[in-house]
């Protein structure tokens, strides 16, 4: 029962051939059972579940129906869920419950989901390896020493591993479709403003975009559709119809134009996830699309871009978890200062502590217009790159990362290596534009991703073309031994 996608889950409730408090049940027991390898789960909500399955079966008794009416999901745990630990993987909110449910996580309630629980995650979303959770590292399925990948490590694993069918993630520099690579998971970005931000605990919020992490395209489709959409409570939310994603998926490709960026197979991609992209490549030829090799000149400049503009988001965004306001407190403080050192100094990791400092310094009198505006001009920079590229083809094709899943503990001592590792996955989130990592193939046994991107709110087109490649590829049904 655990190997079934969100669309045969569908299927087998629609024809009666289980409830969803039956699947529910199986699902809960394997994470039990499971988990304790992974360590993908925060919070389990047994409760919670096991009422919204029995909700969904009574509503599908009662006549209704949809894709999500009773699938089993998790939520990142950066969306706030009513009443339920909400914890951002950080000591400092180790105790928060949320007051009210995110927009997303409304959304799908409303749509008949079961929310099995709320998955481990890089603190404060800050990380590609998600080691940086104050829940302990998460390990990767695929290989139990390896990292899964961040920050949505926690989904990633849970999904690849079968606990679950499929999960929501957060994006702010790859963080759906590095983990998604690492899994061999589908996971899609999408543009920025299509779904909403609202309950969604902000890291950089002109970057932050919330998406579905999913084993094929189909079910990708499946839930970005019941996470999209214009929301009132979100300034950054654009107000444009959300087509039906799973309608699109059976289009041909015949005649699509792929641009492939010559930037992209510079000296740091390993040769392996280079001839293994070349072959999702012929592959895609086979199916009618026409290749053509573009350039954006601006990549080299995107991450220390990044790394400038995220931080300083970052350090006005978390500046509201003092002790006061937010967040955890220290014992018997002093005076106000110490409160404020001391709270902010217990309650962050290393890792939230040192992009706070660099945000704040980017951001101080003096060195703004140095960093932080030569940043934003960068960013502009690489949009333009895209927006020239796009006059000329449909889909940009590409590696989603240099390197398969690394050692736990590898970069652990170098900071700058592991941000390094977000090359291709960063541009995306500077331009707004939409990205999916699907499954590529593996070297050493470790799944490797390519990643297509597109225009603004062309969602369709990525999952029509991951869906086509999915139909005549199989690697996105390879199960990690042991799951
Ligand atoms: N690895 C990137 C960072 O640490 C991206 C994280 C993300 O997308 N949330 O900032």
């Amino acid at each position: 029962m655990h190997q079934m996608t969100l669309a045969e889950i569908a299927r087998g409730l629609a024809d009666k051939k289980f409830s969803s408090e039956e699947l529910t049940k199986v699902l809960l027991a394997r994470i039990t059972q499971l988990d304790p390898q992974l360590n993908s789960f925060i919070s389990l909500t047994e409760e919670l579940a096991l009422e919204q399955a029995k909700a969904a079966d009574a509503r599908r008794a009662n006549g209704e129906s949809g894709p999500l009416l009773g699938a089993p999901i998790a939520h990142k745990d950066l969306f706030c869920t009513q009443g339920i630990r909400t914890s951002c993987g950080s000591k400092m909110l180790d105790n928060f419950k949320a007051p009210y449910d995110a927009t997303v996580v409304a959304k799908l309630a409303a749509a008949g989901a079961v929310t099995l629980g709320k998955t481990n995650m890089d603190e404060f979303a800050m990380g590609s390896a998600n080691e940086s959770s104050w829940y302990g590292a998460v390990k990767n399925p695929w290989n139990l020493e390896h990292v899964p990948g961040g920050s949505s490590g926690g989904s990633a694993a849970a999904v690849a591993a079968r606990l679950l069918p499929a999960a929501t993630a957060t994006d702010t520099g790859g963080s759906i479709r590095q983990p998604a690579a690492f899994t061999n998971l589908t996971g899609l970005k999408p543009t920025y403003g299509r779904v909403s931000r609202w309950g969604m605990i902000a890291y950089a919020s002109s970057l932050d975009q919330g998406g579905p992490l999913a084993r094929t395209a189909e079910d990708c489709a499946i839930l970005l559709q019941g996470m999209a959409g214009f929301d009132q409570n979100d300034s950054t939310s654009i107000d444009e119809p959300v087509p039906d994603y799973s309608a699109s998926l059976g289009d041909s490709l015949q005649g699509l134009r792929i641009g492939v960026p010559k930037e992209y197979f510079s000296a740091g991609l390993d040769p392996r996830i280079a001839e293994l992209i070349q072959n999702s490549i012929k592959e895609l030829q086979k199916l009618g699309a026409v290749i053509k090799e573009i350039s954006l000149p601006n990549m080299q400049h995107a991450i220390p871009a990044y790394y400038v503009i995220a931080p300083a988001e970052a350090s006005s965004n978390l500046s509201r978890f003092d002790g006061v306001r937010f967040g955890h407190r220290c014992e018997q403080p002093k005076d106000l200062i110490d409160l404020y050192k001391r709270s902010r100094g217990e309650g962050f990791g290393p890792e939230v502590q040192r992009r706070i400092m660099v945000g704040a310094y980017a951001l101080s009198a003096g060195y703004y217009d140095a960093y932080y505006l030569k940043a934003q001009k960068i960013r502009r920079l690489v949009k333009n790159d895209f927006m020239a590229a796009f006059n000329e083809v449909d889909i940009i094709l590409g590696p989603t990362t240099p390197n398969p899943a690394w050692k736990l503990g590898a970069k652990n001592s170098d900071p700058v290596a592991a941000y390094l590792e977000d090359v291709y996955t960063i541009t995306a989130n500077l331009a707004g534009l939409p990205g999916l990592s699907m499954p590529a193939g593996f070297v050493d046994g470790l799944p490797v991703g390519v990643q297509l991107l597109a225009p603004y709110f062309q969602e369709g087109r990525l999952l029509n073309v991951a869906h086509q490649y999915q139909l005549n590829t199989d690697w996105h049904t390879r199960t990690p031994t042991g799951f």
